[in-house]
């Protein structure tokens, strides 16, 4: 009998649990076959997302209705982005996560490592390659699109001498999604590979004094997700939430085991795209963008974050840094990376702007990767979200949208 593909996801998922709760730190061993699936993930995604974008922008040809996607996709992300934040303080003042902690002895909260991340206008200005070829090498995203939305918008102005470059990236652009059906077909074995080692990893030591933390951001992901998204989609891209949710599923659960919602970019373009029908097109430019810009998830966990650390040296907030926290944290999460950790980077500049202790980053530093896959697992819904209901307004590429739905 044929399992179908989220099952198989599933119970590879529940293998890892078991066997990684029994077998403890020893469980490790398992780690390269997470750590090949998600090398094997990764070579994919510089030339899935330049030839698919190119391919779709081009045959679009409509400057005009890129833009006007554009601009919707980046609203939505925006606004999705700040109702996050502002569950995540509304939570985070309802669960009193900061509350009566003991920190663990072994933590050393003068420590902690700050990075300084990139300022705002700086994020802006790196949008602009200087280099297309050293961004494809580099793997830029933003720089990717950038380069690709000029030569899609090109190839159509250019006309007649350019549709062989145009046929060449149909073609490529093919190959890339067959690769990809390839290499998803081992997504349960990443997903044993990268599940089992954190739980052998993480005893009830480590989590059980900032449980209250967890649950916090546990609860605001599963109220923005199930509130947030299902309204959205159903109000604004006409679309049942449990076809979207079970649709997106395989994504979901391999950002949740990876916590990086960039190395998840073909898993999440590949179910939008079979499961959900929306047009390659759309996929290839909202998909790789919210990738890069949209975190709802370390949206909220900032907001739990920044309040678990007040709560912890007893600083009341005041309205203003609350305010403050919601513009600030909206930024922050369109700076952060899609990669494992870079939320908790991210926290030093919320923290800074609302002068809390830089401290405070260490009291959540040991957690970090369980929270990174609540959050991470929201992030890759949220884009998804916004992909089909951008598709059903605007389709990139109309004909490709007919033929998927
Ligand atoms: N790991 C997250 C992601 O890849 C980003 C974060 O750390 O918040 O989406």
């Amino acid at each position: 009998m044929k399992i179908n593909f989220l099952t198989q996801i599933l119970i590879a998922f529940i293998l890892a649990v078991i066997l990684g709760a029994i077998v403890g730190p020893a469980i490790d061993i398992v780690s390269p076959l997470g750590e090949a699936f998600l090398r094997l993930i990764r070579f994919i995604i510089v030339p899935l997302i330049l030839t698919t974008l190119i391919t779709g922008v081009a045959s679009s040809g409509n400057l005009k209705k890129i833009g006007r996607l554009g601009g919707k996709t980046v609203a939505y992300y925006l606004a999705t982005s700040a109702i996050a934040i502002t569950l995540g303080l509304g939570i985070g003042y309802l669960f009193q996560p900061g509350e009566g902690v003991q920190v663990p002895e072994d933590i050393d909260t003068t420590a902690a490592e700050v990075e300084q991340p990139d300022s705002v206008v700086d994020t802006f200005l790196n949008i602009i390659p200087t280099n297309p070829f050293q961004s494809l090498v580099e793997g830029n995203i933003l720089q990717i699109i950038f380069f690709a939305l000029f030569v899609g918008i090109a190839i159509t102005a250019v006309g007649e001498k350019a549709q062989p470059v145009l046929r060449f990236f149909e073609g490529f652009s093919e190959i890339m999604f067959k690769i990809t059906g390839y290499v998803i077909l081992l997504a349960p074995i990443g997903v044993f590979g990268l599940i089992a080692p954190i739980v052998g990893e993480y005893g009830l030591s480590i989590i059980l004094p900032l449980l209250k933390v967890i649950a916090a951001v546990a609860v605001a992901c599963l109220i923005h997700v199930a509130v947030t998204y299902s309204l959205a989609v159903k109000a604004l891209g006409k679309m049942s939430p449990i076809t979207f949710f079970k649709g997106i599923a395989p994504a979901s659960i391999f950002a949740f085991s990876s916590a990086s919602s960039a190395g998840t970019l073909p898993i999440t373009i590949k179910n939008v795209t079979e499961n959900l029908g929306v047009s390659k097109g759309t996929s290839s430019f909202v998909l790789p963008l919210g990738a890069t810009i949209n975190m709802d998830g370390t949206a909220i966990y900032q907001g739990v974050a920044v309040l678990f650390i007040a709560q912890f040296y007893g600083i009341e907030l005041t309205v203003m840094q609350l305010l403050s926290v919601v513009l600030i944290a909206t930024l922050a999460s369109i700076g952060t990376a899609g990669v494992p950790g870079a939320g908790l980077i991210m926290l030093t500049l919320v923290l800074t702007n609302i002068n809390l202790p830089l401290e405070g980053i260490a009291l959540v530093a040991g957690i970090d990767r369980i929270l990174d896959m609540f959050r991470t697992s929201v992030n890759v819904m949220g884009d998804a979200s916004a992909a089909v209901i951008i598709d059903r307004n605007e389709p990139l590429d109309e004909e490709a949208s007919l033929q998927s739905s």
